[in-house]
């Protein structure tokens, strides 16, 4: 893979800018935005509804790129994958509909099992809804490293566990589950597994059915695509004994005064008219008009192919994570060796506020995060008030990362406060 051939692709990295926040966002290619723009200006209709040929071809789009994302991560069908706004709503998707009545549903005295790792959208609905529901609720540790306790998670499985909920990549600390295992003990233990893949699925190969998980959620704009798209894939089986998460339009079979029925799935937990156009540029379709392809975001990322995304990747976080080591003062989070984990790198440097470093890296032109990056009970349990977090991506080069770490050996030179 050549990132100089990459970032021609992408508008948005106009020279002198040197973007490590991929974590956060990531910039959009020319081929996504003209996918947005051609579904504007030639099949633009609402699905599912309109009857006439440009509804039916805006239909027919929107659910090729279901199938694609459901291809792109193994899953059985595109039954399987709900497409809602980010990662947040797909996993308080999982929360609130196991909460509420139906053959999965969970009772009083169940325990959900989360880990200290987890992003806010994450940790917050599960603390939210377990006191309500009258569930108990167990927070896994780390080991050193930020490694995530797998002893501990053994010996917190219980009869009573339902569900467990873990992210496949800390955004924090980098670290990369392993997920496989995990699955396993969990359905030993006779529960369900609910992996956050919000930092894995941009930037390494995921097959769902090779984790073997019950519900994996990621968000598209992490991966190349527009904001507001999000993806749940959910077993078939699992999807259809729950109840649905909104109500309204498209998400129904029949309504009548005294109750209704839900429609197929994935529409009975699409209630609403969706983002359409954002949701074929995750996916890709073909236009229905010209025969053209729209390209989606994970038609791009599959040229590129997951494998050499992730072998980038690799050879930039080891540049970042060995030079950032060099560096007296300077503490990075998470594991050492690049095997075990993934884009986010996150560190403190003594004496050094991260917001005013992050601004002083904003002065030279490079763009990274500061802050607990929405995981304040892991930033507590570390005991640093928040870090510096560089996540580099498929158009980085080893140049700009040699640019960061001067800035950031700078920093620590003239210990700016
Ligand atoms: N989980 C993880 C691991 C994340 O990194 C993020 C985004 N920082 C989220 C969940 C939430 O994603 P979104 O804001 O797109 O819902």
């Amino acid at each position: 893979m050549d990132p100089q051939a990459v970032r021609r692709d992408f508008p948005g990295l106009t020279p002198g800018l040197i973007y490590l926040d991929n974590a956060a966002t990531t910039q959009r290619p020319r081929q996504v935005l003209e996918t947005l723009t051609a579904f504007y200006e030639r099949s633009n209709a609402n699905i599912h509804r309109s009857p006439h040929a440009l509804g039916r071809a805006a239909t027919e789009m929107y659910e090729q790129a279901h199938a694609g994302v459901a291809r792109f991560i193994g899953a059985r069908s595109a039954r399987e994958i709900v497409f809602l706004r980010n990662t947040t709503e797909a996993l308080n998707l999982v929360a609130v509909s196991l909460c509420r009545p139906g053959p999965l549903s969970f009772r009083p005295g169940d325990q959900v099992i989360i880990t200290i790792m987890e992003h806010h959208s994450d940790f917050v609905p599960w603390q939210a809804l377990c006191g309500q529901a009258g569930l108990g609720l167990r927070i896994i540790g780390l080991r050193e490293h930020g490694v995530l306790d797998l002893q501990e998670l053994s010996s917190a499985l219980g009869p009573r566990t339902r569900l467990v909920c873990c992210t496949h990549v800390s955004n924090v600390l980098g670290t990369i589950n392993p997920v496989a295992e995990i699955a396993a003990m969990v359905h030993r233990a006779g529960a369900l597994l609910c992996v956050d893949a919000a930092q894995s699925v941009p930037c390494m190969p995921v097959n769902v059915q090779a984790l073997g998980c019950d519900f994996l959620a990621f968000s598209g704009h992490k991966m190349l695509a527009p904001f507001g798209t999000g993806v749940l894939y959910g077993r078939e089986e699992l999807l259809l004994q729950m109840s649905p998460f909104l109500f309204g339009g498209d998400m129904i079979e029949t309504v009548t005064e005294t109750g209704s029925t839900w429609n197929s799935l994935p529409w009975k937990f699409e209630a609403g008219t969706p983002d359409v156009a954002a949701g074929i540029a995750l996916g890709g379709a073909t236009d229905r008009r010209t025969g053209s392809r729209l390209v989606g975001a994970i038609d791009y990322l599959k040229a590129l192919g997951m494998d050499s995304v992730r072998e980038h990747e690799t050879v930039l976080l080891d540049l970042l994570v060995k030079g950032l080591n060099r560096i007296a003062g300077v503490n990075v989070v998470g594991p050492d060796d690049c095997a075990q984990r993934a884009s986010a790198v996150s560190f403190s440097i003594d004496g050094v506020d991260p917001f005013v470093a992050a601004q002083l890296l904003d002065n030279e032109g490079i763009c990274v995060r500061a802050g607990g990056h929405c995981a304040y009970p892991l930033a507590a349990r570390l005991g640093v008030v928040g870090t510096v977090r560089a996540s580099p991506y498929i158009y980085n080069t080893a140049d700009e990362v040699e640019k960061f770490l001067d800035v950031v050996r700078d920093i620590v030179k003239n210990r700016l406060p």
